[in-house]
């Protein structure tokens, strides 16, 4: 009998989002504008490859602004800063750059538009995310965070004729979808938010695994461990019925005896993420002879954000060419290897 091929499947989309894109984008162009230092609150984007090569560039990543120098200039990073911190930069005279994603953004327009009109909001998200904290911090007295479906029951509202949830915009789409059902049991009145709070980037990535999955001995998630949509993908990959799931930050984390008796892989990777990760997986996949490699494509990707509009505001002063990020998933590098 003619031995099975060996095979990757590898999804799509899978990697950079807009939000991560213009992140990036916005601490290489700040750094180019400004020379180094340029502070950065908390890591950009959830990607240790990503951090190291722009600390190599001269970026430094501090905790909180109280690090900075004042009237030094400091980049909030795509995971979005609470009201409280805008104002710890303001009182050290910092100059700031939002790399907030715009989606984030709409969340954070959301809870405070809520808590104006007095609703109690219920945040599903998980407690100690800096995107979860910044939102939080919007209206403190008005959100609490409800971090799965188990803590569901220890919920307790004021009215709960005037109640509503927003998210996280990085969960998994059904385990929010179970905690929203209930939250609903316990709150029948319970609004649902204007839009999808969780981003496209994160649902598309989910669809295209849940595809791949059911096809799969092994899947291959590379991204980092507090990337929240990375380690999502990695439970979505086992739900969705591969006999195996990883999250891997790079290609030297992969153990080969994963694949013993295995024929197919799924390889996919967080919204932060650059493709050079994933394709040094793939070379190392190819080494174990999973060489042929299908996309198993679920959709198609095009959105992109404008620079922050200080970034923006600082090139045109410069003379320099306002462009906008490049497009959301591309196939060449975001950043040289250091
Ligand atoms: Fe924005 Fe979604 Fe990307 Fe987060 S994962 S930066 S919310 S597009």
């Amino acid at each position: 009998m003619a031995e099975q091929r060996k095979k990757v499947l590898l999804a799509a989309p899978r990697g950079y989002c807009a939000g991560v894109d213009r992140a990036v984008i916005a601490v290489e162009k700040a750094l180019e504008l400004h020379g180094a230092p340029v502070y950065v609150r908390k890591e950009i984007v959830h990607n240790k490859f990503v951090v190291e090569t722009l600390a190599a560039r001269g970026a430094i990543f501090v905790s909180d602004t109280d690090e900075v120098p004042e009237g030094a200039r400091i980049v909030f990073s795509a995971h979005g800063v609470s009201p409280a911190v805008v104002a710890a930069a303001a009182a050290r005279s910092l100059l700031t750059i939002d790399a907030t994603c715009p989606l984030v953004t709409k969340v954070h327009k959301e809870a405070t538009r809520f808590a104006a009109e007095d609703y109690d909001i219920l945040l599903i998200g998980h407690h100690g995310h800096e995107e979860v904290e910044g939102t939080h911090g919007e209206a403190p007295d008005h959100i609490q965070v409800v971090n799965s479906p188990d803590d569901v029951d220890q919920v307790t509202v004021r009215d709960p004729e005037k109640l509503i949830w927003i998210s996280q915009t990085t969960l998994s789409v059904d385990e929010t979808m179970e905690t929203v059902r209930r939250l609903r049991e316990r709150f029948p009145s319970l609004q649902d938010p204007p839009s999808d709070d969780i981003c496209y980037a994160t649902q598309n990535r989910q669809v295209a695994v849940k595809k791949l999955a059911p096809d799969c001995d092994v899947v291959i998630t590379v991204g980092s461990a507090n990337s929240s949509n990375s380690v999502r993908l990695v439970e979505v990959a086992l739900d969705a019925g591969a006999r195996a799931s990883y999250r891997v930050d790079t290609a030297g984390e992969v153990d080969p005896t994963w694949f013993d008796g295995a024929h197919t892989v799924g390889v996919t990777s967080g919204a932060s993420v650059p493709e050079i990760l994933v394709r040094d997986v793939l070379e190392l996949l190819a080494g174990l002879g999973f060489d042929d490699v299908e996309e198993v494509r679920t959709a198609t990707e095009d959105l992109m954000f404008s620079l922050p509009k200080e970034l923006r505001a600082d090139l045109k002063a410069a003379g320099t060419p306002v462009e906008s990020p490049r497009r959301g998933p591309r196939p060449e590098l975001t950043l040289d290897p250091i």
